[in-house]
């Protein structure tokens, strides 16, 4: 029986990074990236400090606004207006999620679309919708893309069932699949699709787990030679009253059935990080060198 390969976005991420690290070898002011965190949620704590520590590792300059869970939308708006006109911030980036749904609309349409290094600007995202190479596209989307073809997995004409359907992961990880340079054909289940989002996903190639529901996904979900992505980060705290990221799929139950598996933590996690940089680095490039 072959062995189930680890997808590993450590060492993915990592490999990109070093890559990346030529581009920014140029004179003048390095790239500088703009955080905006609103509310005391401690996984966005994380995350955006994690996303800056890689920035500095790599001689990107980054700076943060943390505002209260309460702020009026006004002051939210004109902190954006302020990092959009300023010359010196080359990428902006709202962490989700803001305390209200509408709100985070609003944030992630008042970032300048040449500054949207998330790609959640509408203007980017109808671009990637159009099938168009030259927006941002959502990190986590282009994340799993980069770490799929990273090992060799063929996407082109084979079905990749995607669990959820947000903005943030879902939605543009269905639109980049499908688009013309990469050629999947693409199920997306959510909530209410029932009974329908496990038939669905065991009939798949590729599965791609995003609902941020613990171990939502276990073998009965999964063909056997299956690839599978777990994007679910929940914190939970184990028996030893330490808080711990866990997937959306039973890994334990899982990997033993498949193909190839990412783990959590530091399958897709690190991916999302990398392509951040990578974005910003382009946003850099088009705004100081005309991309050249
Ligand atoms: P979200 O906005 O809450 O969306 C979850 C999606 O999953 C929704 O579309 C929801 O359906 C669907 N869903 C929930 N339970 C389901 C079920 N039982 N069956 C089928 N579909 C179900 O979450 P998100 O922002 O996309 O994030 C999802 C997970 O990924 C979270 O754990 C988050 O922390 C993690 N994440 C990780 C990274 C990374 O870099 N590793 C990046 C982003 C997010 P409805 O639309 O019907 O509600």
């Amino acid at each position: 029986m072959m062995a189930t390969q680890l997808l590993d976005g450590k060492i993915v991420a990592e490999k990109f990074l070093q890559e990346l690290r030529p581009r920014l070898d140029r004179p003048g002011r390095p790239p500088c990236v703009a955080f905006l965190r609103v509310g005391e949620e401690a996984s966005s704590q994380f995350y955006v400090a994690r996303k800056r520590a890689v920035a500095e590792s790599l001689g990107i300059r980054s700076l943060l606004a943390h505002l209260d869970r309460d702020a009026a939308p006004e002051i939210i708006l004109s902190q954006l207006e302020r990092w959009n006109g300023d010359d010196s911030i080359d990428g902006i980036l709202v962490q989700a999620p803001l305390p209200n749904r509408q709100l985070q609309e609003l944030a992630f349409a008042a970032v300048d679309s040449a500054k949207d290094v998330d790609g959640f600007h509408p203007h980017n995202f109808g671009l990637l919708a159009l099938d168009r190479s030259d927006g941002f596209v959502p990190c986590t989307a282009l994340g799993i893309l980069h770490l799929l073809r990273a090992y060799g997995v063929e996407l082109e004409g084979r079905h990749v069932a995607i669990v959820g359907r947000s903005t943030i992961v879902g939605r543009p990880l269905a639109l980049l699949l499908q688009s013309r340079s990469v050629n999947a054909t693409v199920s997306v289940c959510h909530s209410k699709s029932g009974d329908l989002a496990r038939s669905l996903c065991r009939s798949a190639d590729v599965v791609v787990v995003a609902a941020g529901s613990a171990h939502l996904v276990g073998p009965s979900w999964i063909r056997k030679g299956a690839i599978v992505v777990d994007v679910g980060q929940t914190a939970v705290t184990g028996p030893d009253g330490c808080r711990r990221p866990v997937g959306d799929v039973d890994f334990a139950a899982v990997a033993p059935l498949c193909q190839a598996i990412t783990p959590v933590p530091g399958g897709v996690g690190p991916m999302t990080v990398a392509m951040l940089m990578g974005n910003v680095v382009r946003a850099w490039e088009l705004a100081r060198w005309n991309g050249n």
